[in-house]
């Protein structure tokens, strides 16, 4: 049933696709002492405003810097972490990371939005929104340019309790983003319930939409409802730049994101890929 349900997800959600032929899987011992020692670091990609081109924010995106394997990539112990009662931890410190980082950033006139992945599993403890707020008031960061992009892996164990949760970080002035929009359990039925003020659409939507029906529809259908719904709307998978003219024909989408733009990159390449992004952007729009 493990493998079955291991399956069942990765069909669910493109994000999670084994990259390499020697995709290692990690104990969860293994991955409490990377937490512990601090081997796992935020790269971050950048998101770009459809209308004008500029760069408005980052998603942070966690890697392991593992001392033997080189480079490890979340599909490789987000699972086990969350698993195994690891994901607090890990959350805690991937947001205290990004918010240290881009206040940085901020501090150098790059006024940039963070975004910070969250799992289901990290809305069990009703302090969580009083950890945040804190480590912001500490770092003097803006929770204005805070956004939460929710996953749903698995089923809500309790539902009330992570609802709580959310309408007290909304009240906080935090974006809540559903993430992978369209695929998992990222449903309409959250969409009605949960305070969300910014709908990712999942990435299989949205590269190579033009030349596909049912991409197309789900995709024009999925930011009108965001659309109506009030909330920012953000394309993922935008890889190459037939996407990116697609998406800016259908003129209702606010963000994009995806390799086009660029590929998630450690913090310190940030201030210089922007500079090239200058010379890259002209022409992309009117
Ligand atoms: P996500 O939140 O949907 O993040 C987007 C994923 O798509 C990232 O994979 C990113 O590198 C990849 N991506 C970006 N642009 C493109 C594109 O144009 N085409 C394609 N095919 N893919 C693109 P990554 O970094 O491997 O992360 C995978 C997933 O792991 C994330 O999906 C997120 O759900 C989870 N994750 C990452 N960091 C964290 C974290 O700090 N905490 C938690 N709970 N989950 C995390
Ligand atoms: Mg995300
Ligand atoms: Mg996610
Ligand atoms: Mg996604």
């Amino acid at each position: 049933p493990a493998q079955l349900r291991d399956i069942l997800q990765r069909q669910a959600s493109p994000a999670l696709k084994p990259r390499g032929q020697d995709r290692k899987v990690y104990s969860a011992e293994e991955v409490a002492i990377a937490i512990e020692n601090g081997e796992l670091i935020n790269y971050y990609q950048p998101k770009v405003s459809m209308r004008s081109s500029d760069v408005v924010g980052v998603e942070a995106l966690v890697r392991w810097q593992h001392p033997r394997d080189g480079l490890v990539f979340p599909d490789q112990f987000i699972a086990t972490a969350e698993q195994y009662g690891l994901i607090d931890d890990l959350t805690r410190r991937v947001l205290l990371n990004a918010l240290r980082q881009c206040r940085g950033w901020h501090a150098n006139k790059l006024r940039l939005s963070v975004a910070v992945n969250i799992s289901m599993s990290n809305l069990v403890s009703l302090d969580f929104p009083d950890f945040i707020v804190e480590a912001a008031k500490r770092l003097e960061f803006d929770l204005s340019l805070l956004i939460l992009e929710v996953t749903e892996s698995q089923l809500m164990r309790n539902p009330l309790t992570a609802l709580d949760i959310l309408t007290r970080l909304r009240l906080k002035n935090i974006t809540l983003s559903i993430d992978d929009f369209g695929t998992g359990h990222s449903s309409l039925t959250q969409l009605r319930d949960i305070p969300f003020n910014e709908l990712k659409v999942d990435s299989g939507f949205v590269h190579n939409a033009s030349d596909n029906a049912s991409r197309r529809a789900i995709l024009e259908a999925s930011l009108d409802l965001a659309r109506r719904l009030g909330m920012k709307s953000v394309a993922e998978g935008v890889e190459n730049l037939a996407d990116w003219h697609f998406l800016s024909s259908l003129a209702c989408c606010d963000v994009a994101q995806g390799y086009f733009i660029a590929k998630p990159m450690p913090a310190s390449a940030l201030p210089s890929w922007i500079q090239e992004w200058q010379v890259r952007r002209t022409g992309l729009t009117e």
